[in-house]
């Protein structure tokens, strides 16, 4: 305070005035002036003093009337008020006090007396005063402070995720925003009693740890994922992006909770459609092979025996044309089902491709070993299927490797568990194999074979032999079957039936089967020209050559090159061949017969062997299957099936051929139930070129 206090003197003597504006000068106080009641109440408005000294005794107001009203003014009640009495005034005190005065001074004024009071009065007022501002401050201060923190609460409160303040001392809750209390499911009392721990998957002990690396500013910089604990027992994903702020001697955690449930759900969605198989919900390839890598680093830490066992169900193709890939997706779903009731908990089902499943069984002693799981597993398949009404039963072939025996790791075993299951389809389906060493062994002899028919069809190192056909009646010859041969220089012949096989899934069918038709045309001109009465010659053809090659085409462009007609050419078809894309197969077909190609359905009695099924197709001719015809005179079940087989196809205007005719015998049992005609060693074997001249000239010379 540095400028001087102001004093009012308010009396109506001018004496007593000039003389207290004297003393006060003096002691470097500014003065004011009044002679009566009202000047003072004027001057007082004008320009507040920081004290009075009031004369009670006045004409008009008296000091008492003006202190009242000063002290009842809010404005002016905090100025400090000294009165003036004149000696023996008695009561004066007493009324002063009444209206407010704060000191009393007798007249006549002693100066050191007066100094002593307004030093006093005034100190008093400034500390007043000073309180009185540093109040008024406070109370702004808290007021803002107030509108500051309800637009904190009301900005937290519009926030979407759940904010929550935690002290980092007491490590209680301080603050959270309704968010929270919402995600939550708490009411605001019920949150405040909640220890942060109690909300989130960590432990205080943890959280203190995160809490003083976020204060020390070596927080993760990246917002924590975790779970928030509601209420209800149910716990959400959260990310948490936490901050600490210096409080006093205390610090305060901010963590902001995001929900990420949904982003959550997307990623398992996501991660589900990339590992698993949306038909069956089974593991796909990808993750069953992780599976069994872990699997396998198990087995490796605790001793275990592993088997890995896949299955291929038998004749899948056949359900989807028969019926639709609706229903063959139907068939795998049930199949899948029926496989996992098999294993035991820990087991592991998974769908490869297709109609392709694998499992993984860990080996325990006292538990169902592999073997018996995989009789369960045919067992449980062996219940007919329902497919629209119909039932229909269903077989697979499965293989199985062991672990550490036959591989010990993921791709060499599921490798192994793959030949062994070809083996078993190989023989016949419905079964299953062990996988042993000498499977590997062939399947390495047939990838080198595979090789060496990449070769042999860009060298052209292939030949035609050809087998008679002869008409039972008469015993003449009425046609040849072309049978492929493949020439390895030194080397054993390999049968047809072996290389054909891997010609098919090499992918090579279709090229040497158009080199087999163009040779066989280009043949019968050879023997056009040479005069030799025609024949018809039968070319065995494979199901890839209608479902993947142009079988009508390369048939059409050989005939017109040779210039041989139609009727000369007879295709063998077998019965799963003709079951790989029914509409396709039978419109080529149909294209075939238009141009008078006749058309052979081989191995008859095989494979389905439906009546209903060989309607749909147009064909000429049934070949009964070699093994029917071996035991024909031995065994009454294959005769009565050769019968049947005559009887069906005359029935359906077919003609009937028996292969594999070695005896007189059979050949005298075909003539009696009126086989057309038959093919075998009887006759002749199949031939090459020179030899089968031969054969011909010489049973035309006969004739
Ligand atoms: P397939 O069409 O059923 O041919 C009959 C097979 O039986 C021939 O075997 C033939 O030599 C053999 N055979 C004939 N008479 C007798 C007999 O009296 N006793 C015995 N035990 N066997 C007899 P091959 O020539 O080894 O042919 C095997 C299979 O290879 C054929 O069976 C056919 O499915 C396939 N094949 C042959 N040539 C071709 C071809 O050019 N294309 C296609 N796609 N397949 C062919
Ligand atoms: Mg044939
Ligand atoms: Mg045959």
């Amino acid at each position: 305070m540095n400028t001087p206090a102001t004093v009012l003197i308010v009396d109506d003597e001018a004496s007593v005035r000039k003389l207290l504006e004297l003393f006060l000068r003096n002691q470097g106080y500014t003065t004011l002036i009044a002679a009566c009641g009202t000047d003072a109440l004027a001057m007082v408005e004008l320009h507040a003093p920081d004290l009075i000294l009031l004369d009670i005794m006045m004409p008009g107001m008296d000091g008492y009337e003006v202190a009242r009203q000063l002290k009842a003014d809010k404005a002016t009640s905090n100025i400090p008020i000294i009165m003036l009495s004149a000696l023996g005034e008695h009561g004066a005190l007493l009324s002063g006090l009444e209206a407010g005065a704060e000191d009393f001074l007798s007249k006549p004024v002693d100066s050191a007396e007066l100094w002593l009071r307004v030093r006093n009065l005034l100190r008093l007022k400034s500390f007043g005063d000073y309180l009185k501002s540093h109040n008024l401050m406070l109370e702004e201060q808290l007021q803002q402070r107030t509108i500051d923190l309800e637009r904190f609460r009301s900005a937290m409160d519009a926030s979407g995720d759940a904010i929550f303040l935690v002290s980092r001392k007491t490590m209680q809750l301080i603050e959270f925003n309704r968010r929270a209390c919402e995600v939550l499911g708490y009411t605001a009392e019920e949150l405040l009693r909640k220890k942060p721990a109690d909300l989130v998957d960590s432990s205080t002990r943890q959280l203190e740890q995160l809490y003083d690396k976020i204060i020390a500013g070596r927080g993760p910089s990246e917002p924590t994922e975790t779970r928030l604990h509601c209420k209800s027992g149910a716990h959400i994903p959260v990310e948490i992006h936490r901050q600490a702020y210096k409080s006093a001697d205390d610090w305060i955690i901010v963590g902001i909770a995001r929900d990420i449930s949904q982003r959550k759900e997307a990623d398992q969605r996501i991660l589900k459609m990339a590992h698993y198989d949306t038909l069956t919900g089974l593991p796909n390839r990808k993750l069953f092979f992780t599976t069994l890598q872990m699997g396998l680093t198990q087995a490796v830490l605790s001793g275990w025996q592993l088997a890995v066992v896949t299955v291929d169900l038998d004749n899948f193709k056949h359900i989807n044309e028969t019926f639709s890939h609706l229903q063959g997706d139907k068939v795998l779903a049930t199949f899948a089902q029926r496989l996992s009731n098999c294993l035991n908990a820990s087991d592991t089902l998974g769908r490869m491709d297709g109609d392709e499943f694998a499992m993984i069984m860990i080996v325990r002693e006292g538990q169902p070993g592999p073997q018996q799981i995989v009789e369960r597993i045919r067992e449980a398949l062996r219940e007919p299927y329902e497919l629209n009404g119909q039932y229909t039963s269903m077989a697979a072939s499965m293989g199985i490797a062991l672990y550490p025996g036959d591989g010990e790791e993921a791709v060499s075993l599921i490798k192994h568990a793959n030949t062994a299951m070809n083996r078993a389809k190989k023989l016949g389906g419905d079964t299953y194999r062990f996988y042993t060493a000498e499977m590997n062994v062939e399947a390495l002899a047939r990838q080198d074979m595979e090789v060496a028919l990449r070769d042999a069809v860009k060298q052209q190192a292939f030949s035609v032999f050809y087998q008679p056909k002869m008409s039972v009646a008469d015993d003449s010859i009425c046609g040849l079957e072309a049978l492929l041969r493949w020439q390895r220089p030194g080397l054993p012949d390999v049968s047809p039936a072996v290389f054909v096989p891997i010609l098919e899934s090499a992918g090579l069918i279709s090229e040497v089967g158009r080199w087999v038709i163009g040779d066989v045309c280009r043949q019968m001109a050879v023997w056009r020209l040479a005069g030799y009465a025609p024949l018809q010659v039968a070319v065995n053809v494979s199901g890839d050559q209608i479902t993947k090659g142009h079988l009508v085409a390369d048939i059409e462009q050989a005939l017109s090159e040779h210039q041989i007609d139609a009727k000369w050419l007879e295709i063998e078809l077998t019965e799963s061949s003709l079951m790989e894309n029914t509409a396709h197969t039978i419109a080529r077909l149909q294209a075939l017969q238009q141009l008078g190609v006749k058309i052979s359905i081989d191995d008859f009695g095989t494979g389905y062997s439906s009546l209903a099924y060989l309607r749909r197709f147009p064909i000429d001719k049934l070949k009964i299957d070699i093994a029917f015809i071996r035991e024909v005179t031995s065994n009454p079940q294959d005769a009565a099936i050769a019968r049947t087989i005559i009887e069906l196809a005359h029935s359906l205007n077919l003609t009937v051929i028996a292969e594999g005719v070695e005896t007189p015998e059979q050949l005298a049992f075909l003539a009696v139930n009126g086989c057309d005609q038959a093919q075998g060693y009887l006759f002749s074997k199949p031939l090459p070129l020179e030899a089968l001249e031969v054969f011909l000239r010489d049973r035309q010379r006969l004739s």
